[in-house]
């Protein structure tokens, strides 16, 4: 049973979190490593005190908190979503931009990032509303005001494309059709990124290449003078840039140009992976985005071959594992459901990575990469109270991640499993 219980609700529909919990488990997972026997104290939306038990004491009128065979771990962060797309085997793409209103598409994400935050994920870093304007800056607004629950966003709005590399395409060039991110070039992506930094967007996301080739391939879009403009015109005014790449051009001109996050890599490999460990560029795989799609297509997972993209997915991640890149976690939800953010770090432990660095992934290696480090990610004193327990070791089974029974965002408890 899931139990939205909320604390305060006063006039101006803004949600304070006005209690003291004083919450043990069998395990704590601060960001970093387990500990047995520890406490944590919260007050208000503030982590106050962690550490062993017998150090840690319990404040006078605190809630006390404490699950059978659990684990305390910081909110997750998801680091790669799209909280305005559902599923493209319910709905394909080109029907979500071309004919979804961003009315329809906001009432859609608002499920979409209750269910995120309930599945323990706090945080989310969104990658671009796909052809819905900036109603993510609207959406980050309502769930910041606690108008509706939702992780804290990190948003993107329309990012940028290369004119003439995205879709929707294939209709008649009469039809003004309207993409899912925004076109520009040259020097005009000095006004385009100061205009989408104006209108909210906490990150500048570049498609540094696409499936524009000439057999529908990838190929890359900007040219590296192109990609140079953009981030130090975002970084001008203290924001990141990150960068869809899949080809190796692609993702050498965007690590080269300063890009701080690599979007799915697929053609990673050992020198490409050096290149970005070099220049401190953070991987964010998206694995099971392209195992869900091949799904789409008729991929029977186990039981039928794995296409060449899976392969090749596989192939990418052993080498960025190699190659000893820092790897963030993000799953380029929204191809798949909100709420199954799991299956990401699911997959990063099949394709080889160790439970607890891919916890890591998700929680501290996510928060400093995405410059929230003094905020979340951590359970430490002073960073905001984003909890979650989950029943059994999550650094030993990920899936354990799955079983969560207690979720707390700012100090408010949002899941209480009974
Ligand atoms: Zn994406």
């Amino acid at each position: 049973m899931i139990v939205l219980s909320i604390i305060l609700w006063p006039l101006c529909g803004c949600l304070y979190a006005q209690q003291k919990y004083y919450i043990t488990a069998d395990r704590v997972f601060d960001g970093e490593t387990i500990h047995q026997g520890w406490a944590v104290v919260v007050e208000n939306d503030k982590i106050t005190a962690v550490g062993p038990k017998d150090k840690i004491k319990n404040p006078p009128g605190a809630i006390k908190i404490n699950k059978p065979n659990s684990t305390l771990i910081p909110g997750l962060i998801e680091g790669h979503s799209h909280l305005f797309l559902c599923p493209y085997n319910i709905t394909d793409w080109d029907t979500q931009v071309l004919k979804e209103s961003d009315a329809y598409r906001t009432a859609r994400a608002t499920v979409h990032a209750k269910n995120t935050l309930l599945a323990g994920f706090t945080t989310a870093r969104d990658l671009g509303t796909e052809g819905a304007g900036y109603s993510d800056v609207g959406l980050k607004r309502a769930i910041s005001e606690g108008i509706i629950p939702g992780p804290r966003l990190l948003v993107a709005g329309r990012a940028i494309v290369a004119t003439g590399s995205y879709g929707p395409k294939g209709y008649d060039n009469d039809m003004n059709i309207m993409l899912g991110a925004e076109p520009a070039d040259g020097p005009d992506l000095i006004r385009v990124v100061r205009d989408q930094i104006g209108k909210g967007a906490d990150v500048v996301k570049v498609y540094a290449d696409y499936r524009w080739g000439l057999q529908n391939e990838s190929r890359p879009t900007f040219s590296l003078e192109e990609l140079t403009t953009v981030v130090e015109t975002a970084k001008s005014s203290g924001r990141p840039t990150v960068a869809h790449a899949g080809t190796k051009e692609g993702m050498r001109r965007a690590i080269l140009a300063g890009v701080e996050t690599i979007e799915h890599g697929d053609d990673l490999d050992l020198e490409i992976g050096k290149l970005m460990k070099d220049h401190n560029v953070v991987y964010i795989p998206t694995l099971a985005a392209v195992e869900k799609i091949a799904e789409y297509r008729g991929w029977v997972k186990g039981k039928t071959p794995d296409p060449e993209r899976v392969t090749l997915k596989k192939k990418s991640f052993q080498a960025a594992l190699q190659s000893g890149v820092i790897l963030g976690m993000g799953g380029d939800v929204g191809v798949f459901a909100h709420g199954e953010n799991v299956l990401e770090m699911e997959l990063m432990v099949e394709y080889g990575m160790n439970p607890l660095d891919v916890l890591k992934a998700a929680t501290s290696v996510n928060s400093k990469a995405f410059h929230i480090d003094k905020l979340v990610g951590f359970i430490r004193g002073g960073l905001k109270a984003d909890l979650v327990i989950v029943t059994g070791d999550p650094s030993v089974t990920i899936s354990d991640l799955r079983k969560v029974q207690w979720v707390m965002k700012d100090g408010i408890v949002y899941r209480n499993e009974m």
